[in-house]
């Protein structure tokens, strides 16, 4: 059989590594095509060699330059392009049949979207593209008839549990019967942490995850909650239901991964080892599976599971993030790049963890925009929003140098 081509955008973080390591242990079904990173060109170097790809993509002109130089005193051929338009390059190129969106926040929208243009066997994992484009990334999927399969792990149980799983295509609401979803979340590092000390938590202790070992960004918008707040807005254009009959469950051992309710009073949930490589392994063989590589779950071992609702006066992000899913139009990007910003200055030690939440509402208050009808029109409200955050950011930082 012929082994199916992959783009991997994203390839050195930790969603690209893992689909690596499926990819590896099952390598008489994939091929690389193209590899993509920022700037860890070490490990890209790394890969290069373990996957030979045809094509890789960096983020600069001097990384590219480097990462050749260094490949062709290895005799190895790869060819190696970068910036944002070569990434659009190997996300719609026509020897490639699955591309695995695992770029973080708004720059992975446009190689995604191109993808979704091209009609690609989609493996989404960069959410943020599905929460800023919504019904255009949707529509657009549609129209090419590309295959969206979800691998953040909730949206991936919620796939595995709906009969729609058949299609891929979503071009409708959940079946007959259907009553709601629920998304699980672990809580975050700061669960069991008083309010009070919110304020003083460092970057290191926001990205030392309970369950699952991430990228930084991720890391901090699950410790915020605002990780769910964009999961659900994620899962409302993903499977065509109103935010309403979407509802959020602590669940700190992250087993259960989430879960759909139907008419009939069944339940239907999937469980797993928190690991990223069953959601990856489902999406590549989706209809079909294959090893993940991933040890089987013990219940008797765990002997409890325990589930909660989320604290929501603790994380105001999700209650934000609801009232945002439940408007869509501009807000979902508003909210997402106000988010974006935020984290990174909290991350460079500019900003404290629970001044995330106020920069995304003051934003969120603070722009007023149509619904996006075009790509560019989502673009527009993105670089907006991001100036605006920027200058609420540098106005707390202000405030905090002069109180501290
Ligand atoms: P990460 O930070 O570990 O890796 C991000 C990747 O994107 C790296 O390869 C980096 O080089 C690349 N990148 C960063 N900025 C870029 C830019 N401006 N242009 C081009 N490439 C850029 O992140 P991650 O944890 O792997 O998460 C990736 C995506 O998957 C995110 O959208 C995240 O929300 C989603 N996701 C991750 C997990 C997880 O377990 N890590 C789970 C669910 C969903
Ligand atoms: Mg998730």
């Amino acid at each position: 059989m012929k082994r199916q081509k992959i783009s991997i955008l994203g390839a050195t973080g930790s969603i690209g590594v893992n689909t690596l390591r499926v990819i590896r242990d099952n390598s008489h079904l994939y091929e690389v095509h193209a590899l993509t990173a920022h700037n860890n060109i070490g490990l890209l170097y790394e890969q290069c060699l373990a996957f030979n790809p045809a094509v890789v993509v960096t983020g600069s002109v001097t990384s590219a330059a480097e990462l050749a130089a260094r490949l062709k005193a290895k005799g190895q051929p790869t060819e190696v392009l970068y910036g944002p338009e070569a990434l659009v390059a190997v996300a719609c190129a026509v020897e490639v049949d699955i591309v695995m969106a695992a770029i973080v926040g708004g720059a992975g929208l446009l190689p995604t979207f191109a993808a979704a243009r091209a009609g690609k066997k989609i493996l989404l994992a960069n959410k943020e593209s599905l929460v800023m484009a919504g019904e255009l990334f949707m529509d657009a999927a549609l129209s090419s008839k590309a295959t969206v399969l979800p691998i953040d792990s909730e949206h991936n149980a919620i796939f595995q549990c709906l009969p729609i799983n058949r299609s891929g295509h979503f071009d409708q609401a959940p079946a007959k019967g259907f009553r709601k979803m629920v998304l699980t979340a672990s809580g975050g590092p700061f669960r069991e942490l008083p309010l009070q000390h919110l304020a003083r938590v460092t970057p290191e202790q926001a990205c030392n995850h309970p369950n699952w070992k991430m990228g930084r960004k991720i890391s901090v918008d699950s410790a915020t909650l605002v990780n769910k707040a964009l999961e659900l807005i994620e899962a409302s254009y993903l499977f065509a239901t109103p935010a309403q009959n979407i509802e959020i469950v602590v669940h700190p051992q992250s087993i259960v991964h989430s879960m759909v309710y139907y008419s009939d009073g069944s339940v239907l949930a999937q469980l797993g080892n928190p690991d990223m490589r069953t959601p990856i392994a489902y999406g590549l063989a989706w209809p079909e599976r294959i090893e993940a590589g991933v040890a089987p779950l013990d219940l008797a071992l765990l002997g409890r599971l325990d589930f909660m609702p989320p604290d929501e006066q603790k994380f105001p992000g999700l209650a934000l993030g609801r009232k945002v899913a439940a408007s869509r139009g501009a807000a979902p990007i508003i909210f997402n790049a106000a988010n974006e910003i935020a984290v990174a200055a909290f991350l460079a030690a500019e900003l404290g963890f629970d001044q995330i939440p106020v920069i995304i509402d003051r934003v969120l208050q603070g722009l007023d925009c149509a619904s996006p009808r075009t790509l560019e029109d989502v673009l527009e409200i993105d670089v907006m929003t991001r100036r605006k955050a920027h200058e609420f950011a540098s106005m707390m930082q202000g405030r905090n140098r002069v109180t501290s």
